[in-house]
């Protein structure tokens, strides 16, 4: 089997005119290491076989344990009416960028659905790009900055942005004149049983509102469509202590509340999202 590292570097080397350079913003061309840009930045694909396009690090509040804990809890098939829907909408032959992809496992099942010829996915979270190399589906793994992407003009069909913060006048550069924003986020709904498990005395905490992100959303586009995708699913009995895991919401719960529910934990969740759809025609 190939290596990573030589997966790596055949990919930006087949592939160096999605890329721009983020420090100077030029083109870039494949070199044996991985990619040079005109004014001599150098990118050197890792052993791992991904790139590393920040310029210092940064620290997330996503550790490996909870991005484990999101990748079981996704491959056991929590998020798959979404993937369906989002494979039906995906081009089968075309570039594509999973932005904030974490640790990988959205991408690879969507590839595994579509077979897309090209598709990067790239998160700010070194830990989450490691994992991702992991997967299985050829794509390539990047960490870089979702305000200053190494990604050249007009070169993707597809931004997919799940679950993860955005920057629509770069999702706009990059994408083609034809191409499409994908873009998922929870519903009100989205893991209420969860929210009241963790929280039964907040109300605050138990409810989310879209709202803010959704106007946002409505600000760049001229028009778009947006679909809401909405099941219970049942946990398999393995994976229920993974759900409280996977997720922010954990991050204020009492210890004690956590402790109880291990012992009870839940069994069904529902699964409440908004999918938006944007043209990049009708970015204004
Ligand atoms: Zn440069």
């Amino acid at each position: 089997m190939e290596k990573k590292i030589d997966r790596g570097k055949r990919f930006v080397y087949e592939q160096a005119q999605l890329f721009r350079c983020p420090l100077c913003h030029t083109s870039m061309k494949g070199s044996a290491a991985g990619l040079i840009c005109e004014n001599q930045h150098r990118f050197d694909v890792s052993k791992k076989g991904t790139l590393f396009f920040l310029t210092h690090q940064v620290k997330t509040d996503y550790d490996h344990e909870m991005f484990a804990a999101r990748r079981r809890m996704i491959q056991s098939g929590m998020y798959q009416p979404l993937l369906k829907r989002l494979a039906a909408l995906v081009p089968s032959a075309g570039t594509l960028l999973d932005v904030g992809c974490g640790e990988g496992s959205f991408l690879d099942l969507l590839l595994e659905q579509t077979g897309q010829q090209a598709a990067i996915g790239f998160d700010i979270s070194k830990e989450g790009v490691y994992m991702a190399t992991e997967q299985p589906q050829p794509a390539f793994w990047c960490v870089a900055d979702l305000t200053n992407l190494p990604f050249a003009d007009k070169r993707f069909d597809t931004v997919l942005n799940i679950f993860s913060p955005s920057n629509y006048r770069e999702f706009a550069r990059i994408l083609k004149p034809a191409g499409q924003l994908l873009k998922v986020v929870p519903g009100p709904r989205y893991l209420q049983e969860l929210r009241q498990a963790f929280y039964p005395e907040d109300v605050t905490k138990q409810q989310y509102s879209n709202a803010p992100v959704v106007t946002k959303f409505t600000e760049f586009y001229r028009h778009f469509e947006s679909e809401e995708i909405t099941y219970q699913f049942e946990i398999p009995a393995e994976r229920r202590l993974d759900l409280l895991e996977m997720s922010p919401l954990e991050w204020g719960v009492k210890p004690e509340r956590k402790a109880e529910l291990k012992k009870q934990p839940l069994s069904k969740i529902t699964v409440d999202l908004l999918l938006l759809k944007g043209e990049n025609s009708a970015f204004l």
